[in-house]
């Protein structure tokens, strides 16, 4: 089989060894005579899988002690309430960096639980840039600080954590979790869907910390209640198996391909090299992001016209490329170059840039 070379967004490529493993494995789990995903939750295989994978999660996101982490179903877009019905007083507002179109999306659920300070506004430079940090000033009655890590539609990604914060801090990472290392003691709460950089799609992961528990509002329905996750270890009802299953293989390969850092290192290289080209154009191709904030997950990317992004892309088509069409609320190209993502296929995708140049130029 010629594997595609997959840039698409989410769902997305998967390493291609951890697919085998799957095909291996599905029908008969570690010779025990069944599938996992026939497994009960509540039994044997079920029960270490999932300590496998909580574990290896630990060591390589290097999960403090103090925190919860578990998966939940819903997507990250469930997040987007779960986080204000748990942490977000009546009495209190919360404060949210409106980055792009998934932190908006935050914001927009915020409002309908309570009162929200928008603490920045990247409206008016179309979200193609972060605020510096030091000049952020938040609400006085503000219970967190919400921010989401890299834009997964317009291609900024957060470079650096704000410090010296004295409210707790809550993350989107869905579409850069465990592309590089990260402080987790810094936040009080992250959570990813897991099918950018982490396994197939079903599961959301959530690492919240236990001291946020403990401030957390009453009266919430038992399953938008982290409390209620956090002290039945994630097993409150059915967790989504599959999910998970894939994720433990992901993160063995993450492991075995460097950890955090090893991710990191691909994830630089890969995208340097399209900035490169993008930079080396002569204004041919142009990224509309701010430099210092140029996402490594995400590459957004625009040609002279219109009609010569149709071209191109319909030659991305030709050879094997997908999902390069960027998101239809900003237009342009966007390459999403994902953990499992080979280097060679960026690689090629940068020559077919510069041919495309040299022969459209
Ligand atoms: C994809 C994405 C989401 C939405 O995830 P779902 O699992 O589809 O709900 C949220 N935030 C970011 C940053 C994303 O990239």
């Amino acid at each position: 089989m010629s594997r595609k070379k997959n840039f698409f967004a989410g769902p997305s490529v998967m390493p291609v060894e951890v697919l085998e493993q799957m095909r291996e494995e599905i029908v008969d789990y570690q010779g025990g005579g069944l599938s996992i995903i026939e497994s009960s939750h509540r039994s044997q295989p079920f029960a270490r899988m999932y300590s496998e994978t909580l574990e290896l999660l630990k060591e390589v996101m290097q999960i403090p002690e103090g925190y919860s982490t578990f998966f939940l179903g819903g997507g990250a877009s469930l997040q987007f309430c779960m986080v204000p019905l748990n942490f977000l007083p009546a009495a209190q507002s919360a404060s949210y960096i409106c980055s792009g179109s998934w932190a908006l999306k935050a914001v927009k659920e915020a409002q309908l639980v309570g009162r929200v300070d928008v603490a920045w506004d990247g409206k008016a430079g179309n979200y193609t840039t972060l605020p510096e940090l030091s000049t952020l000033s938040l609400a006085d009655d503000s219970a967190y600080l919400y921010l989401c890590s890299n834009e997964t539609i317009g291609g900024i990604q957060w470079k650096t954590w704000p410090t010296n914060l004295e409210i707790p801090l809550i993350a989107d990472m869905s579409s850069d979790i465990l592309s590089r290392p990260v402080p987790i003691e810094k936040f009080s709460m992250i959570f990813a869907g897991v099918q950018k950089n982490m396994g197939p799609a079903g599961a959301t992961l959530v690492i919240v910390k236990d001291e946020l528990l403990e401030r957390q509002n009453k009266g919430i329905p038992s399953y938008l209640d982290y409390k209620v996750h956090a002290t039945n270890d994630g097993l409150y009802n059915t967790p989504p198996v599959f999910s998970i299953w894939g994720v433990k293989l992901v993160l063995e390969w993450i492991k075995k391909n460097g950890g955090a850092e090893g991710m990191a290192k691909r994830a630089e290289l890969k995208s340097n090299l399209l900035y490169d080209v993008i930079d080396h154009s002569d204004g041919y191709y142009r990224s509309p992001v701010d430099k210092n904030y140029r996402s490594t997950m995400n590459v957004v990317f625009r040609l002279p016209s219109e009609e010569l992004e149709a071209k191109f892309l319909s030659l991305t088509q030709e050879v094997g490329m997908l999902g390069l069409k960027g998101h239809r609320s900003v237009g342009g190209l966007r390459a999403s170059l994902y953990n499992a993502l080979p280097v060679e296929d960026v690689e090629a995708l940068a020559t077919l840039m510069r041919e495309f140049q040299r022969e459209n130029g």
